[in-house]
């Protein structure tokens, strides 16, 4: 890809797209960058913008700066469909993401990771397993390494693994993954796609340049991504919890197996227990890192010492501490209903539940099966609480304690050995705190502070 010269728009002053204007500057590319938010929003950003000699467009974008360009770049969080986008994209300019500009410039393989729900988790882990068993091995997307800054460390050698979004996907062109996995696809940000039809399509994205020579990992248990089966060129592999499959990863009795073609004979990789991560969910996020492994050539007793001993990604159902006896639990990233839901089926029963936040329109009477039969005590804390109460009223008892803190001192002193502290809120972090990882952050403090003076009951 010519970049000399070119003039180039990068819209949206992300941490993407910071990575992207300086690459295309790197370039020799003529470069500007447009975003929305105000000048004064931006003030961190321009000073190093303008010493590379990048022109800055704040505040707004204007038609003509689109027009007069070679090429687009925007960035994952700018819609798809604003006006100026719609209008260039009728002139036929060309518009990629920061994703498929950069995957031009990888010389070695990719792996890339995408689905509703365990992107991180999995991505993670793939990654671990690659660099544990020697592999030169970089980790970056969405992720929150923009993959622009994996290209000077590539080398043809190099095993790319990257977290991919539906939103970077709908940028993509000529992204070309050797291992591509689509771990689910559950109805997630709707409100940017339209329909579930459309976000469904968005991800059989990944696979559009694959050929026979390439890899599709697929959930054998989630039905929409038959859709992604129907589309490819690629040879599937299937992964499942509850049944065999006839080539991809699978649990039998206490094991993980691999059949690497169909007929063959299944490989034991790893038994069950060895797995560290709680939840059923996470079994399949392993089965799903199993098979892009083994596809990448790593061997199976590799595979099964790189996963026991992976911990839990932060604030994603992460074990804290036992504390004489009760158990305490991070799931700060469980930001939807479902997200909760996923955690409680990893616990037996005797939880203390932690809910609330800043509602995103939830229904959390969905809650109401699963806390009735594992949850003692729900607490709730933030914006969303009344309509937490009023929803789950007559399930389980409910302790209105209104902040994070008194939410962990109420719970610690309600629960007795063998029980546990979950925060796994089904809401979004913003009205007291944030971000989700600082809900988590602040959650870990309090419980270090229990660990540090714990009392005997
Ligand atoms: P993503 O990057 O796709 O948001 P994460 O690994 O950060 O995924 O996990 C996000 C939330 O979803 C966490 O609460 C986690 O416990 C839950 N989760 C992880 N893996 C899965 C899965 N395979 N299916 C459903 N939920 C999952």
């Amino acid at each position: 890809m010519e970049l000399k010269n070119k003039r180039v728009l990068v819209v949206g002053l992300g941490k993407s797209g910071m990575a992207a204007a300086l690459f295309l500057r790197d370039k020799g590319a003529r470069v500007t960058v447009s975003d929305s938010r105000s000048a004064l929003a931006l003030a961190k950003d321009i000073p190093t913008l303008l010493d590379a000699g990048i022109m800055v467009e704040a505040g707004g974008h204007g038609l003509l700066t689109f027009r007069r360009q070679d090429l687009i770049v925007v960035s994952p969080g700018v819609p798809f469909d604003t006006a100026e986008l719609k209008q260039v994209r009728a002139f036929g300019l060309p518009i990629i993401g920061e994703l498929e500009l950069a995957s031009r410039f990888l010389q070695g393989q990719i792996v890339a990771i995408t689905g509703s729900n365990g992107k991180t988790t999995t991505t993670s882990l793939v990654g671990k397993i690659f660099a544990d068993a020697g592999r030169d091995t970089l980790v970056g997307g969405n992720i929150g390494v923009p993959v622009i800054e994996l290209i000077e460390k590539n080398s043809v050698g190099t095993i790319n693994v990257l977290e991919v979004s539906s939103f970077q996907l709908e940028t993509v062109d000529q992204f070309h993954p050797h291992i591509a996995v689509v771990l689910n696809i559950t109805p997630d940000h709707l409100d940017r796609h339209g329909t579930f039809k459309n976000y469904a399509a968005m991800k059989t994205r990944i696979t559009e340049q694959q050929t026979a020579a390439d890899f599709l990992v697929l959930n054998g248990e989630d039905p929409p991504t038959q859709m992604v089966a129907a589309k490819t060129k690629a040879q599937i592999f299937w992964f499942s919890g509850r049944r065999q499959i006839k080539q991809g990863a699978f649990v039998h009795g206490e094991s993980v197996l691999f059949i690497p073609r169909e007929g063959a004979k299944p490989e034991p990789v790893m038994p069950v227990v060895e797995i560290t991560l709680r939840g059923a969910h996470n079994v399949e996020n392993v089965l799903a890192a199993v098979c892009a492994a083994r596809l990448g050539g790593i061997e199976s007793e590799s595979i099964r010492t790189s996963v026991a001993s992976f911990k839990a990604v932060e604030h994603r159902l992460e074990f804290l501490a036992n504390v004489l006896g009760v158990e305490f639990y991070n799931d700060s990233k469980a930001t939807n209903v479902d997200a909760t839901k996923k955690a409680l089926e990893a616990f037996t029963g005797c939880v203390h539940l932690i809910l609330g936040g800043k509602d995103k329109n939830s229904d959390y009477a969905e809650l109401s099966d699963l806390i009735r039969a594992r949850v003692k005590t729900v607490y709730t804390i933030g914006s969303a609480a009344q309509k937490i109460e009023r929803q789950l009223a007559g399930v389980v008892k409910i302790v209105s304690a209104g902040t994070l803190g008194t939410a962990v001192a109420k719970a610690a002193e309600a629960a007795v050995a063998g029980d546990v502290v979950l925060l796994a809120p089904a809401c979004s972090s913003f009205d007291q705190f944030e971000s989700y990882e600082h809900r988590g952050r602040i959650f870990k403090g309090l419980v270090k502070g229990l660990a540090a003076g714990g009392v005997a009951k």
